[in-house]
């Protein structure tokens, strides 16, 4: 076999009016392998008059031709129908999602299962939307309609690249909205395969467009676009700032998830096996790379050194490997950028705490953008590394002394997305639920998250809700109807 082999490096372009249209100036942006640092394709970048096509095409979608007359039982069976797709080709995304961010296989399987499972559930809630009648006055009817918002611009991170698209476009296709997607420049090629199957299963041309580069330039001409009704964005909190103030000019509805630093909570009476592993779990899934990482671990002071230990023991096992590994638990970091932002805060670690495990480069790894999981012991909650986002596999581990401490611990941090706590305690448990300021408390676990309950974030993890019904109202306005049933005129002059 000749060493010179290249692998093959497959070409995209920005979906457009059901369309796959080149950059006007044909630019393109190459998109890699994070275990391998080879590009493995070449994406078509879109510039602001891009942005601006596709906008023009969501735009008329929406305003005119078929969508608008669609009934909510035919965009529910669209989404029906994008999940077979999704199933019946689950192998081949799971492969390409696993290769583009560097999340191991198994993990990628698991996101493609759910996003079939987003396409379900909104595909069974689009016709299932419905208004109310209100108790006016008996002369008079008033009742509410609900309403698509219009031209929905979709902002995409990387972590979760088509399982982000899908809590979006599932809700959005049912409420009836049209769609500018923008995947995150490093892992945009899920998104775009799935656009393959748009006219198949009976999406209308520009109905939902999707558009590739990088944020400056095409997301900040999507969130300035006068045609624009909706911006959904999840990324970094630096980023949502951003959108907020340039969304302002045009009052756009924005809708943002954000990051967090969110506290998992151990007390001395928890499960310890369990707990251990809900610790480490909770962390250093997908590398990390998880808005919802527990990434602050509050320990009770009784149990905190022997809880150190064990953690630190059984991190010594967790298997990093190529993602495309079946035994893999961590892939690489997702890209240079990334790999080198980690790296500056395993130094700011060093330096503010102590190291019990990790703290670099993995040995034995040529290429590729892994890092050891890290545990940061003694960590103070005023240090940067428990206030500041890291998104990788950093740890900070913090003492606490009793109940009142860990509330006050947990609560101290900018952000809300989430929080856990594990004890037998169930009057402690449901007390520290209450306590806690973030859009979901895990008891005695961290990190599941079903369709059908709410996702979204507390403080500056953002506003608005994902998921479930509540994610389906991001989509949709209100209009009130009132219908005078008094013939009398008004007598007013
Ligand atoms: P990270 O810094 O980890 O890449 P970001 O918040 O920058 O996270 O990225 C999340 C998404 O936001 C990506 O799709 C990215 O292209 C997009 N993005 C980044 N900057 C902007 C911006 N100024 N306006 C709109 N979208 C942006
Ligand atoms: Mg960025």
């Amino acid at each position: 076999m000749s060493s010179t082999a290249q692998p093959t490096v497959k070409t995209y372009q920005n979906y457009i009016h059901g369309k796959w249209t080149a950059n006007a100036a044909s630019q393109t942006f190459p998109v890699y392998d994070p275990s391998t640092e080879e590009v493995i394709a070449q994406v078509a970048s879109a510039s602001a008059s891009d942005v601006d096509q596709a906008v023009k095409a969501a735009r008329a979608a929406f305003d005119s031709g078929p969508w608008p007359q669609t009934t909510a039982q035919d965009r529910g069976r669209i989404l029906f129908k994008l999940a077979e797709k999704i199933r019946q080709n689950a192998a081949m995304l799971a492969e390409i999602e696993s290769r583009n961010s560097g999340k191991p296989i198994v993990e990628a399987e698991f996101d493609i299962a759910d996003v079939a499972t987003c396409f379900e559930y909104y595909g069974g809630l689009a016709n299932k939307v419905t208004g109310s009648v209100l108790p006016v006055p008996a002369n008079a009817l008033s009742f509410t309609l609900r309403e698509p918002v219009g031209v929905a611009g979709q902002i995409i991170p990387w972590n979760f690249p088509l399982l982000m698209a899908a809590w979006k476009l599932a809700p959005a296709i049912a409420a009836g909205c049209t769609c500018v997607l923008k995947p995150a420049e490093q892992t945009p090629l899920t998104a775009l395969e799935f656009a393959n199957w748009f006219e198949e299963v009976g999406l209308p041309p520009g109905v939902v467009n999707v558009i590739n580069g990088v944020g400056e330039i095409a997301g900040a001409a999507l969130v300035t676009h006068p045609g624009v009704d909706k911006i959904a964005f999840t990324g970094s909190a630096a980023v949502g700032k951003i959108i907020v103030k340039s969304a302002a000019d045009t009052l756009k509805r924005v809708t943002l998830e954000l990051g967090g630093k969110s506290p998992n909570i151990f007390f001395a009476d928890a499960d310890w096996e369990a707990a251990v592993d809900g610790a480490l779990f909770g962390v250093f899934i997908n590398q990390g790379e998880v808005c919802s990482a527990g990434s602050r671990i509050l320990v009770e002071k009784k149990i905190y050194s022997k809880f150190v230990e064990s953690m630190t023991e059984k991190a010594k096992r967790i298997k990093l490997g190529p993602p495309m590994d079946r035994d893999t638990k961590m892939g690489p970091l997702v890209s240079k950028e990334q790999y080198e932002r980690v790296g500056s805060y395993l130094e700011l670690g060093k330096k503010e705490a102590k190291t019990a495990i990790g703290g670099g480069r993995p040995k034995g790894f040529g290429k590729g953008y892994y890092v050891e999981p890290t545990i940061f012991y003694d960590v103070d909650n005023n240090a940067r590394i428990s206030r500041e986002e890291i998104f990788g596999p950093v740890a900070s581990v913090i003492p606490f002394e009793n109940e009142a401490d860990a509330i006050r611990i947990a609560n101290d941090t900018p952000y809300g997305l989430a929080g856990a706590v594990w004890t037998r305690d169930i009057f402690k448990a449901f007390r520290l639920v209450k306590s806690m300021r973030a859009g979901i408390i895990w008891v005695n676990h961290m990190q599941p998250t079903y369709v059908e309950a709410p996702w979204g974030g507390y403080k500056q993890s953002g506003f608005g809700r994902e998921l479930g019904p509540w994610g389906l109202e991001e989509y949709l306005e209100t209009k009130q109807v009132f219908v005078n049933l008094d013939e009398t005129p008004i007598g007013w002059y």
